[in-house]
């Protein structure tokens, strides 16, 4: 089986190569535009994105005129979204993640933004006279809930197929109160996943692709696939 991801993002790339290490995995050609991503959905967006770039394929498959049995090779296109999303902002930054403090792909001002959201609801909640907030009585912790789970959903197309199906992976855990740890990208500095004590950031790469949203949606995508072998 031959993987070609929807995808310019080096890291992705990396972590897709691991975790599914027995197949082969491409990045997508140059020249390919995808479109941009919403805000409607992670689904959404990662179905778009692998219905462009299967056409895209399609078409140049065509142009070149691939001869008699090469078409006979297993090609699945995916593409994914991921992000994360913490519970007492609502689900933020969710589909916004890579673009949270306004900048895409600014890792560090997306932090920092999560962390000053998370310090305003804890000053909130802080402020006296409010009615069951800040009062004597209450939680004097007045500390948020910082419960959190990265998202990932993996759309695909396989050859031949007309749409795109998905599937979706999901790892919950805490956001820490600083970052914390060098390895990895985003918001793998602020996250703690359940039942651990470090951030995503402070573990092993290998410890992370047997972990992760992206790990767990990769396996429902192996799984689909095993259920829906070719003809
Ligand atoms: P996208 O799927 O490329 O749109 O990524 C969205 C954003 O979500 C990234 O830019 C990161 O900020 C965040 N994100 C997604 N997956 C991860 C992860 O594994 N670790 C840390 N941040 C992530």
């Amino acid at each position: 089986m031959r993987f070609v991801l929807a995808s310019r993002n080096a890291h992705k790339l990396a972590e897709y190569r691991a975790i599914l290490a027995s197949h082969e995995v491409e990045p997508m050609p140059t020249g390919v535009e995808l479109p941009p991503e919403g805000v409607t959905s992670f689904e959404a967006n990662a179905r778009e994105k692998a219905e462009a770039l299967a056409r895209a394929l399609a078409g140049s498959r065509r142009s070149a005129a691939e001869p008699a049995g090469a078409a006979a090779e297993r090609l699945v296109v995916i593409a994914d979204d991921s992000g994360i999303e913490v519970a007492a902002l609502g689900g933020a930054p969710g589909v916004t993640s890579a673009r949270y403090a306004g900048r895409e792909g600014d890792d560090a001002a997306n932090n920092e933004r999560l962390l000053a959201e998370l310090a305003g609801l804890a000053a909130l909640s802080d402020r006296p006279g409010e009615p069951g907030q800040g009062d004597e009585s209450a939680d004097s912790s007045a500390e948020p809930d910082r419960a959190a789970r990265f998202v990932c959903v993996i759309a695909f197309v396989v050859d031949g197929a007309a749409g795109s199906q998905a599937v979706r992976g999901e790892w919950p855990g805490v956001i820490a109160a600083a970052p914390r740890g060098a390895a990895g990208f985003g918001y793998d500095p602020l996250f703690v996943p359940a039942g651990l004590q470090v951030t995503v950031a402070e573990m092993t790469d290998a410890d992370k692709n047997l972990q992760s949203h992206r790990a767990r949606a990769a396996r429902a995508l192996l799984a689909r696939l095993a259920d829906d072998p070719p003809p």
